[in-house]
């Protein structure tokens, strides 16, 4: 058997690397290969040598296939050690419980299956959202429900008010001059939009009821109404930033308040993660000074820096000296 053994040893390894290369973290052994491992090699297949240390595999853990766990709750890890040469660091990334998202396994998801658990989610919430008649005026009067549009798994993400015309018309937020605009402060920072996610509290055009056009405010009520969406939003997505646009916007998140212009540029917390008050776009269209200009970039410098994205020395001159 000792020539037998060292191409299976390889064989396995192969596969392992195999599995590992298709996104699989671990994988499940019965306790009685587990046991028969853990003997001597000549109790197992005869004169096998013994075991070389260089077999284990670094990134693949090989663990024992356990008792499917009682409904509503998380297995617990075996108590019976994997035979230390198939034991392996655990995979890099720890994903927090996700309440929509949440898969009941010890071991941590594989980046590329969190990211498709993500996109699921945020696409089974915009089916939900896309359907939503809770504000009977505002389902009767939009074209179209904008909910949201990006990376299911940005590490920043872009809060506006509500729709206007354009992305009623359009189905995304920030599709008008503003929003054009706010395409390229996010472009100055080094990201396109497909890199961010970008969404309103109010997921409805507000109505304007007598006018052919125009925009209106959303009510406190109304975004109050919709808000469920966007922390639904926020829990799968859990952006490391979140950035909020214009006073409505830092309103509807965080109640009344001072004027944006005082808020601006100074850190707050919502749902656990940093949320940065900045002047909506809309506002740098009507104030071209170059002041208002530097103060929205020294808020997305700050942003950049809490995402520990790189700088250059000349990103941080943007709208200096002239
Ligand atoms: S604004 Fe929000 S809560 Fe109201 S109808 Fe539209 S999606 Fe539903």
């Amino acid at each position: 058997m000792n020539g037998t053994f060292d191409p299976l040893l390889d064989a396995t390894i192969r596969h392992l690397e195999t599995l590992r290369e298709r996104g699989v973290g671990h994988v499940n052994v019965s306790a009685e290969t587990l046991k028969a491992l853990r003997l001597p090699a000549s109790r197992v297949g005869g004169n096998l040598p013994p075991a070389k240390p260089e077999a284990a595999h670094p990134r693949i853990t090989i663990r024992p296939e356990r008792e499917p766990a009682p409904a509503n709750q998380t297995a617990s890890p075996t108590p019976t050690a994997p035979p230390a040469r198939f034991q392996a660091a655990p995979a890099a990334v720890e994903k927090p419980a996700n309440p929509i998202t949440d898969i009941p396994d010890t071991q941590p998801m594989p980046s590329s299956k969190a990211q498709k658990t993500k996109a699921a989610a945020i696409l089974a919430l915009q089916q939900k959202a896309l359907a939503c008649t809770r504000c009977a005026h505002l389902a009767a009067s939009r074209t179209q429900v904008v909910f949201g549009v990006g990376n299911p798994d940005a590490r920043l993400m872009l809060v506006g008010e509500a729709p206007g015309a354009d992305e009623d018309e359009q189905g995304e937020p920030f599709v008008g001059r503003a929003g054009q605009l706010l395409t390229k402060i996010i472009q100055a920072t080094g990201l396109d939009r497909g890199d961010i996610y970008i969404t309103n509290i109010l997921k409805c055009r507000p109505d304007t009821p007598g006018q052919d056009s125009g925009n209106r405010k959303p009510r406190p009520e109304e975004m109050e109404t919709c808000l469920p969406y966007l922390h639904s939003q926020i829990d799968i997505i859990k952006p490391g930033v979140l950035v909020a646009l214009g006073t409505v916007a830092v309103e509807g998140l965080m109640g009344p308040g001072d004027v944006i212009s005082n808020l601006r540029g100074k850190w707050l917390t919502y749902r656990g993660i940093p949320l940065m008050p900045t002047f909506h776009p809309a506002y740098l269209l009507r104030n071209q000074s170059l002041s208002i200009k530097r103060a929205v970039w020294e808020d997305f410098l700050q942003v950049m820096e809490k995402l520990e994205m790189p700088i250059s020395k000349r990103q941080r001159q943007f709208f200096l000296n002239a």
